[in-house]
């Protein structure tokens, strides 16, 4: 079967949960059997998401080969277990700066180079590059149509269309059909308009998906398929939900992949297998007791900040039968004295990743009370880092230990700074160098590393393995020099990079489950294969509960 492609373009308003929407199609593709890949084209300038704000744009996603992308990755990943690559993520930005090097280069020969073809041709060769023998390619669009930054790649996607023939090509279009509560009823001009701008432009949509608060009558949908020329049946409703993991299903009793694969002419052999979907449903909806767990981080307002993290904690749910419900604390202007308000009555506290200065004492707070207060905690990163300083501060008596990120070294030793920037450091036996000085977004360690884990330890428990690979995405790296002295009192460095130079996991020996991690597990955890370290860390909080329980 030759690739097929499908793109996805939203109207109206954003957020309607175009990812979703694009993740669970390809659930259901692959639930038929089909080799699905999705990626994601970003109308912004931005050359790549990772110095973005998160309160703006939600987390920055990591790809086992390093690159920085939109969060809609990780929806990917988690519904369908297609690890991303760098290919499958592209922006306005970077496609700008591939065209001006190629002109640099002298590559268009003095030609006048225009947004049609130049930047229109990138934009097809980032979408037709890098496939497998996949059966479906699903292309996501970000942002709504007529924002002027998304022309050009909708005019991409316009062309591929008449190029590759409609048999290949599919267009799929999400609007919103709000209910009027004055009026009583579900309002489809914005629907139209929608459409009639997609048209003016030269697309005709295939299907639309239509969120909707509630059912839209049969009277409504035949007035969106006849004003907007599409069959009754490709006009699919996408109701609200209580639970990602139902989208699938509910798309799917709309008849959603039924009618892509009829668009396309391949004939339905069997109904999707949704069982493991079905599984995960009720498992969420049925847990058998719930545990809280404080997240002392800076975007605590935004879910989407730390949108694979909270996944993650849902996903090791999941796996403990356990409803895990999240506590946010501002970290910033949070004082040692806010401390046991905030956490002595959660299960389990996590640090998360996290930049710069703002905040970090509020973490280092909350660290010591967990460290102290025997509660299960987890820290991610910047969170593992402060674990160390907390660690060296309270127990070596290093008063002055820090990160460089936000405090100046002072050499008051010869081993350098606790958690310094490292400008060297080996991947497969190569070695790779950090600029000091270079790119703002190009500094960091990025992507999938190994790990090797001591055997005996609390991590190769978790792991059952000693052998380990995770993402990361920092620029310091704790200070290998002071391993004897933390080893000797308590806190072992349990996972180390394969050449020795690079900390990975962090533990203490007398405490009921602490463990500091460099990398980022979330960005691994799926719901069908929930992460073994938030699975291991939640059923250490459900012990704490029972405990709590017991002492009231
Ligand atoms: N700010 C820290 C560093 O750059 C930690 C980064 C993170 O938590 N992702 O090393």
């Amino acid at each position: 079967m030759p690739t097929r492609f499908i793109f996805i373009t939203g109207g109206v308003v954003s957020s309607l949960g175009k990812g979703l929407a694009s993740a669970s199609l390809g659930a259901l593709l692959q639930a038929r059997g089909y080799k699905v890949r999705l990626r994601k084209l970003d109308p912004y300038l931005n050359v790549d998401p990772g110095t973005m704000n998160p309160t703006q744009h939600g987390e920055v996603f990591v790809t086992d080969d390093g690159a920085e992308t939109d969060l809609d990755l990780g929806h990917y990943e988690r519904f369908t277990d297609v690890s991303a690559r760098r290919s499958d993520s592209v922006s306005t930005g970077q496609i700008y700066s591939t065209l001006l090097t190629k002109e640099r280069r002298g590559d268009y020969l003095g030609g006048t180079v225009q947004v049609i073809p130049h930047v229109t041709d990138l934009i097809k060769e980032f979408v037709l590059r890098d496939t497998d023998d996949e059966d479906f390619i699903l292309c996501e669009i970000g942002g709504t149509v007529g924002d002027i930054e998304g022309l050009p790649f909708f005019e991409a996607i316009r062309q591929l269309g008449w190029e590759l023939g409609r048999e290949r090509v599919m267009y799929i279009h999400l609007t919103l059909v709000p209910y009027i509560a004055a009026a009583k009823e579900l309002k489809t001009k914005p629907t139209q308009h929608s459409v009639k701008e997609l048209r003016m432009i030269g697309i005709q949509p295939d299907i639309l998906l239509c969120r909707a608060e509630r059912e839209i009558p049969l009277a409504e949908r035949r007035k969106i398929a006849l004003f907007c020329n599409i069959r009754e049946e490709s006009v699919i409703a996408g109701l609200d939900v209580n639970s990602i993991y139902e989208v699938p299903r509910r798309y799917s009793e709309q008849g959603f992949d039924k009618q892509v694969l009829k668009l396309f002419g391949i004939e339905e052999k069997a109904k999707p297998d949704l069982k493991k979907w079905d599984e995960i449903l009720e498992r969420v909806q049925n847990p058998k007791t719930e545990v809280t767990v404080a997240i002392v981080g800076k975007y605590t307002g935004i879910g989407d900040a730390y949108k694979s993290l909270c996944e993650a904690l849902d996903h090791a749910g999941i796996a403990n039968r356990a409803k895990v419900n999240i506590r946010w604390v501002d970290a910033a202007g949070f004082e040692k004295e806010d401390v046991n308000k905030a956490l002595s009555d959660v299960d389990a506290v996590l640090v998360p990743g996290g930049f710069g200065e703002r905040g970090v004492n509020g973490k280092i707070a909350a660290i010591n009370y967990a460290r102290t207060h025997n509660k299960p905690y987890l820290g991610i990163c910047f969170g593992m880092q402060l674990a160390v300083i907390e660690y060296a501060r309270d127990v070596l008596g290093i008063k002055d230990a820090a990160s460089t990120e936000f405090a100046p070294y002072n050499a008051e030793n010869n081993k350098g700074p606790l958690v310094g920037l490292m400008t060297e450091w080996q991947r497969g036996g190569v070695i790779e160098t950090r600029a000091r000085g270079g790119d703002l977004g190009g500094t960091m360690r990025l992507g999938a590393y190994d790990c090797d884990i001591t055997p005996g330890s609390l991590a190769e428990k978790i792991y059952g393995s000693t052998h380990i690979s995770e993402r990361h995405r920092h620029r310091y790296e704790v200070n290998m020099q002071y391993r004897e002295e933390f080893e000797k009192s308590g806190m072992v460095f349990s996972g180390v990079s394969p050449e020795g130079h690079l900390p990975e996991i962090v533990e203490l020996k007398k405490h009921p489950w602490f463990v500091g991690v460099q990398f980022h597990p979330e960005l691994k955890s799926r719901p069908f294969a929930p992460h073994p370290l938030f699975a291991s860390f939640i059923k250490a909080a459900m012990a704490e509960d029972k405990k709590h329980k017991k002492a009231a």
